[in-house]
């Protein structure tokens, strides 16, 4: 019987993760079939529930779901607790595990197919939400140099900080505390982009070779990437590798099959 797979998130018409997870679903022989999902902004439990009675093996979560889907789950992996959100769900006898894979996808991201190294480096991370709280660990797991984490609530950034202080060489701050500081790499892990505005960064923050990050994609610059090509970053990536790699990893998660990512990611672009 063909396995059922989705994704819950609000919105989520624009969702890429079906079509994803069905190239990786041809290309690995893999029977199963994997759809979008609306759940009611006051009703994710009740359509996780809905999924699981008819026969759902897996799914999921994106925003605004992923903190709640963290307090849903039975069972929890290392890299969910430490995030406190979860993105991927395994539904068996019963009960319902939780992982997250956004910042494994991340790192593969970077590290793989964007060939950038992370020990030693020096890493800015801008943005104290649930995508910064999933990339620290495996961010710190590749001992750079020094991690900072910057926010528009300097606060937050600074709790994060503390939460992952154990970890590595991590501290938070505000924006403004950048001035005179240089990176290798900047992660934008906020969600400016979304009203086209970019977190405001001091002049000299990109280092000499430096790649500018935003987890965002869509057609062109973002608002942070325009930015950061003013402000003369060597190279700029957007998210959409991010997206297709915690895919692969949920996809691993859930089939113990590790698709190839090139390959659907050229198909992303090309589309
Ligand atoms: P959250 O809502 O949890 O966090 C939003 C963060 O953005 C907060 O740190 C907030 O700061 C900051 N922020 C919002 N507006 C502004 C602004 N105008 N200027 C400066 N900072 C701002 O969102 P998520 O962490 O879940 O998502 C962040 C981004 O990452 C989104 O764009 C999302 O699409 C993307 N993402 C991409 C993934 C991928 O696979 N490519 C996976 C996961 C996320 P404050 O604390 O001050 O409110």
């Amino acid at each position: 019987m063909t396995d059922r797979y989705c994704v819950f998130g609000n919105p989520i018409g624009h969702s890429k993760s079906p079509a994803i997870h069905a190239m990786f679903a041809r290309q690995t022989g893999e029977d199963l079939v994997y759809e979008a999902r609306l759940a009611p902004l006051d009703g994710f439990a009740a359509s996780v529930r809905d999924f699981v009675a008819e026969g759902g093996r897996g799914a999921n979560v994106t925003v605004p779901f992923k903190e709640e889907a963290f307090r849903l789950c039975n069972a929890l992996s290392e890299r969910a607790r430490l995030a406190g959100a979860v993105n991927t769900l395994s539904f068996a006898d019963g009960r319902i595990a939780g992982d997250n894979t956004d910042g494994a996808g991340l790192v593969r991201d970077l590290a793989e197919n964007l060939a950038t190294p992370l020990a030693g480096r020096r890493i800015l991370l801008l943005g104290a939400g649930g995508a910064a709280r999933g990339a620290l660990g495996p961010l710190l797991e590749r001992r750079p140099a020094a991690l900072v984490v910057a926010n528009r609530t300097a606060a937050r950034a600074d709790e994060l900080a503390r939460h992952f202080a154990a970890l590595g060489p991590v501290r938070g701050g505000g924006f403004a505390e950048l001035a005179g500081e240089a990176f290798d790499l900047v992660v934008n892990a906020t969600s400016a982009s979304l009203a086209g505005e970019a977190p405001p960064l001091p002049d000299g923050v990109f280092a000499p070779g430096a790649l500018a990050y935003d987890m965002m994609y869509g057609k062109g610059d973002t608002a942070f990437l325009a930015l950061a090509r003013r402000l003369g970053a060597a190279r700029l990536a957007d998210g959409l590798g991010m997206l297709v790699e915690q895919a692969a990893e949920a996809f691993h998660v859930w089939r113990g099959v590790r698709p190839e990512t090139a390959p659907v990611l050229a198909a992303l672009r090309a589309a």
